[in-house]
């Protein structure tokens, strides 16, 4: 079982992964975006570690609600609210139970990304964060670590695609070529968590809780 410790120790896991990675997430979005996707999720995470410190939530669904509320108020653009609703759907998905089960937290994300692909508008295969995060959450069947694998291989196969949802569209065929950089972040996101869960002792990998 995952307590709010485990999801708070995967927000700090994802702010440090922002901050290692800042740099190449703004780099990859100069070519086919405005060059802000590092310095908005630097900035959106950095607040969610002072939130969380600020009201230490007791429950998972509430630590996952606050992190989401949080990038939603401090990331702008298109970002901010698709990760915010994907942190905030699955967090209320967990509902006020102090402890959830791997499963639960599966079902729970599932339920996140659908609501990022209802809000964006975008599905598999348009070149957004949701080629990582729907393979990488459809692998957590099998373990963190798959989950974790999926939403990187994700994230690179978006190089070939023509983006058609968000900023990135607005180029056309001119987007080809260049790796998306919100997929980028989102297997940051869940290598994170399959970081955190790896560490969390033996249970954790492999669908044995
Ligand atoms: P902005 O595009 O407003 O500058 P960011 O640079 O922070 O915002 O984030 C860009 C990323 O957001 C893209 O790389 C893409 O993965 C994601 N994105 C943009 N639009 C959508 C959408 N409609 N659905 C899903 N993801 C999207
Ligand atoms: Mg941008």
């Amino acid at each position: 079982m995952r307590d709010a410790e485990f999801f708070r120790r995967w927000m700090t896991a994802a702010a440090a992964a922002v901050e290692r990675e800042a740099d190449r997430l703004t780099e990859l979005d100069s070519p086919i975006g405005d060059a802000d996707h590092g310095s908005n999720l630097l900035r959106g995470f950095t607040a969610v570690l002072a939130a969380l410190d600020a009201e230490a939530p007791a429950a998972p669904g509430e630590v996952l609600q606050l992190a989401g509320r949080t990038l939603i108020s401090t990331v702008g653009g298109a970002s901010g609210p698709l990760y915010g609703t994907l942190l905030r759907r699955t967090g209320k998905a967990l509902g006020e139970a102090s402890e959830v089960s791997d499963a639960e937290l599966r079902k729970a994300l599932y339920a996140g990304v659908a609501a990022v692909a209802q809000l964006g508008g975008a599905a598999p295969g348009d070149k957004t964060m949701l080629d990582a995060l729907v393979p990488g959450v459809a692998a957590l069947g099998t373990s963190y670590g798959a989950a974790g694998d999926a939403a990187e291989q994700g994230a690179v196969a978006t190089a070939p695609m023509q983006a058609r949802k968000g900023r990135a569209s607005y180029l056309g065929e001119r987007s080809i070529g260049h790796q998306d950089p919100g997929a980028t972040s989102s297997a940051l996101l869940l290598r994170a968590l399959a970081d955190v869960a790896v560490s969390d002792g033996a249970l954790s990998d492999g669908g044995a809780a």
